[in-house]
């Protein structure tokens, strides 16, 4: 008998491998559909870890959680409304920096996240090494070390998804956006607040989403707050105050600083080892873009492929 049932979301970009780990938790007790009302694929499957009955559902793939993306707005909304007792966050590894962009979107959003770090093979052929504990601790979140592809870390990382789930572990750290953007941010998140904010979301993830002139939490302060339209137009002056002040665009700003956040978390956490092959990569680089040789060899170059294609060419035309 099932004592108790957890559901899991897992979320990532493309390619980081959440499909990998979606099949390495989930053998082949799996279903294929679609989100209601959009031809986004969902895949959902189960997993028995002893007494405790294990959902899991593959999001889509995405880079972060705006509205500009349909399947960035179906893994934003699965997220909000169907409540998933954790998200398992898969990161790839060898492109962290970027990969971790969609991570500060879960942590802002406040659900319990487990992040996968996958793809560790990838990483340590590149002479990557990193300090899992540190990065745990940067980011506020729990960080386990995966190799998808050859089921490595898979169990670890689906034991620990199962504790925060339970314990329902909410991340430790908020992302910090600088004395500047802070006042603003503080100053929309008590208007969201005393207006009684949004169900099931923190005021400040709402009042970031409106300092970012977010489409869906937009028109979701409309039909959802009394007075919402009055919000909005003081959000909208804040806003308009602030980008004066800063002289940037409100949302370039904050993904600017999270960007921060992150490199300075990577800064601390990774550490490159042996540069062997990229270095000479960038060393032919180097050479080919120079500003001076770059135009002669691309020069010699074109010829040499002109003199191979007529010489080559040159029996078969005759
Ligand atoms: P998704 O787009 O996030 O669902 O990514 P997939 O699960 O489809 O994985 C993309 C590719 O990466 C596939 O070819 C996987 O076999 C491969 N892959 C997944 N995890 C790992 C890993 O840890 N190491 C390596 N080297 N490859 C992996
Ligand atoms: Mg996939």
């Amino acid at each position: 008998a099932v004592a108790s049932e957890i559901s899991v979301a897992l979320a990532g970009n493309p390619n980081a491998g959440k499909t990998t780990v979606f099949n390495a938790i989930t053998g082949s007790h799996q279903h294929v559909g679609n989100y209601p009302g959009v031809t986004v694929e969902k895949k959902e499957g189960r997993r028995a870890v002893g007494e405790t009955s294990v959902h899991v559902v593959d999001l889509p793939g995405t880079y972060s959680l705006t509205a500009y993306s349909l399947e960035e707005v179906v893994a934003r909304n699965f997220v909000i409304d169907e409540r998933p007792d954790v998200v398992i966050d898969v990161v790839d590894a060898s492109n962290l920096e970027r990969n971790l962009y969609l991570t500060t979107q879960f942590i802002e959003l406040g659900v319990p996240v487990v992040v996968a770090l996958n793809m560790m093979d990838v990483a340590e052929s590149m002479g990557r090494s990193i300090d899992i504990e540190l990065l745990s601790e940067l980011l506020g979140v729990p960080v386990i070390a995966t190799v998808a592809s050859k089921s490595e870390g898979v169990e670890d990382l689906l034991r620990v998804a199962i504790t925060v789930a339970r314990e329902r572990r909410l991340p430790a750290r908020d992302v910090s956006y600088g004395r500047e953007l802070e006042s603003h941010i503080r100053e929309i998140t008590e208007i969201v607040d005393a207006a009684g904010g949004l169900p099931g979301v923190p005021s400040r993830w709402v009042a970031l989403k409106l300092l970012e002139d977010d489409e869906e939490v937009r028109s979701d302060v409309e039909r959802d707050i009394p007075g919402g339209q009055d919000l909005l137009e003081r959000v909208r002056r804040v806003r308009a105050h602030l980008e004066t002040v800063i002289g940037d665009d409100a949302e370039l700003a904050l993904a600017d600083r999270r960007y921060g956040f992150i490199n300075g978390a990577c800064a601390e956490a990774v550490t490159s080892t042996t540069p062997t092959a990229v270095d000479w990569t960038e060393r032919i680089d180097q050479i080919v873009t120079s500003r001076v040789l770059g135009i002669p060899i691309f020069l010699v170059l074109m010829w040499a492929m002109f003199e191979l294609v007529f010489r080559l060419g040159a029996p078969p035309m005759g």
